[in-house]
């Protein structure tokens, strides 16, 4: 375990390949089996396509599908839009109404908004604050015009699980569709579609050690028409997903399958195991909150926030462990997890959550190792934030010129401290909260101000910083916080 080599916590983003999948897939590419396109009369393409057919068995099996259910798709993002967007086609002319929650993955939600400007309503449910969906709240959400209703099964932040088939039975009585996003269950929970209300499911062969690039949508026999297909071409898979299947990764996907489903039961004990080793280790900490605490969970998942801390600094300092967080930082939109905002936690915890997701290749070793690392990583950001000390007063003891800006809850909150004899300053310390550019350019200004007269106390300006330390420039507000701190040591200093 190193910086460079550091222990892999990420498992809900994606899972490492099992070593027997990459002997399969190699052996595949290499056999004659690979060469051969499955839709071809002659032998090569026989082969490739019965290789396909047992892959897709074991994909079946694993979900208690039959597998001509099974519709091959590059991986669960495009699942979600042939689920969304093929039932929206399909079923337009019935109504113009989708139901879904504030929790989904993007992959779902990017669609939704995609019909949203094609004239479709979609009403977006929040969860309880233990992360659920409320069936009732879904059933109070359907109308008339209702032609689907998408809800994931768990939730890939918090890893809550929801109640499928109570919403799927709602939808079920009244002839309305019913997707739902497994990508985060399929190979942890046992599951059998066959005995649940569910009309189309999407998984990924990548979430359970399987290939990047692979995935299903599971179409029930009787929502085959419902669905209309997104792409055009060979007519492959039902006419729902035309294109050359890729012989290689099926048979990597169908092997992950066979793998999962004979290790399922005693994974989840272990895994759950694990989970609860590691919560042990957190739940000391002070100011430590577990998400989804009230709601089922699966057992791979264990996502915490913690008061006071900042998140990207957070997981920043924790070089040794490989892991994410609901920081703005750490997503695309620029926004503190919306999953945690919806669970009702303030922004600031929200922004300071850890997702550790656990996987087959996790030791309690690993665990112990992590819990010590953000036990002390978590203690050494506290105590450089400000709110570590008593109050921001200067100490009589010496002449002591106290600058603060920002504040608790806040983006920022910095406190400069200087030390100043003959006109000069001759120390600086800071206490700060915040991003680790932030940080870093904090314990950059206050290297710089030894030596320096009240004049030109402020070394230079915000965009300099930023330059001089690589700092983005959508960062820079953050930097003119810093300049606001200085410059109250600036008047301070001239009013005596
Ligand atoms: C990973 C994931 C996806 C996306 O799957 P890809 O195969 O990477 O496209 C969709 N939904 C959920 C819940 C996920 O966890």
């Amino acid at each position: 375990m190193s910086a460079d080599d550091p222990i892999y916590l990420d498992n809900a983003a994606t899972t490492p390949l099992d070593p027997t999948v990459i002997e399969v897939m190699t052996r595949s590419l290499a056999h004659e089996g690979g060469r051969g396109n499955p839709a071809s009369g002659h032998v090569f393409g026989r082969r490739a396509a019965e290789r396909i057919e047992a892959a897709r068995a074991e994909v079946g099996a694993l979900i208690g599908a039959d597998a001509a259910d099974i519709v091959f798709t590059s991986g669960a993002t495009e699942a979600d839009n042939l689920a969304v967007l093929g039932a929206a086609r399909a079923e337009g002319h019935r109504g113009r109404h989708l139901v879904s929650s504030r929790i989904e993955h993007k992959a779902v939600l990017d669609p939704c908004r995609r019909l949203e400007r094609d004239g479709w309503t979609v009403s977006l449910l929040a969860p309880d604050r233990s992360g659920r969906i409320d069936p009732g709240a879904v059933a109070a959400a359907l109308r008339p015009d209702t032609v689907l209703v998408s809800v994931l099964w768990v939730s890939n932040e918090i890893g809550v699980i929801q109640d499928v088939a109570a919403i799927g039975s709602l939808c079920r009585e009244r002839g309305i569709l019913f997707h739902t996003d497994a990508a985060q269950a399929v190979g942890k929970l046992p599951m059998d579609v066959r005995s649940l209300p569910i009309d189309l499911m999407s998984f990924t062969a990548h979430k359970l050690y399987g290939p990047k690039g692979i995935g299903a949508l599971y179409v029930h026999a009787q929502a085959r028409a419902r669905v209309q297909p997104l792409l055009f071409g060979g007519g492959q898979e039902r006419g729902l997903r035309p294109g050359t299947l890729p012989t290689h990764q099926i048979v990597g996907f169908g092997t992950a399958c066979a793998l999962a489903r004979a290790a399922l039961a005693a994974e989840a004990k272990r895994l759950s195991a694990l989970r609860e080793r590691l919560w042990e280790q957190l739940r000391g900490i002070e100011g430590v909150y577990l998400n989804g605490e009230d709601a089922p969970r699966i057992p791979g998942i264990l996502n915490v926030s913690f008061e006071g801390v900042e998140g990207e600094s957070l997981v920043t300092g924790l070089v040794d462990l490989a892991l994410s967080t609901g920081s703005a930082c750490n997503s695309a939109s620029g926004e503190p997890s919306y999953v945690l905002r919806a669970l009702g936690r303030d922004p600031q915890l929200a922004q300071s959550s850890l997702r550790f997701s656990l996987g087959r290749f996790s030791t309690p070793a690993d665990i112990d190792t992590a819990g010590a690392a953000v036990r002390r990583e978590v203690a050494r950001l506290r105590e450089l934030s400000p709110a570590a000390e008593p109050s921001g007063r200067a100490s009589d003891a010496a002449r002591e010129l106290v600058g603060e800006a920002g504040g608790p809850g806040q983006e920022v909150w910095i406190r400069f401290r200087l030390r100043v004899t003959e006109a000069r300053v001759q120390g600086a310390s800071y206490r700060v909260y915040g991003c680790p550019h932030t940080l870093a350019v904090a314990a950059w200004l206050a290297e710089r101000l030894p030596g320096r007269s009240g004049a030109d106390l402020i070394p230079g300006a915000p965009a300099e910083w930023a330059h001089a330390l690589d700092v983005p420039i959508e960062k820079l507000g953050r930097l003119l916080v810093l300049e606001d701190a200085l410059g109250a040591c600036q008047r301070r200093w001239s009013e005596v």
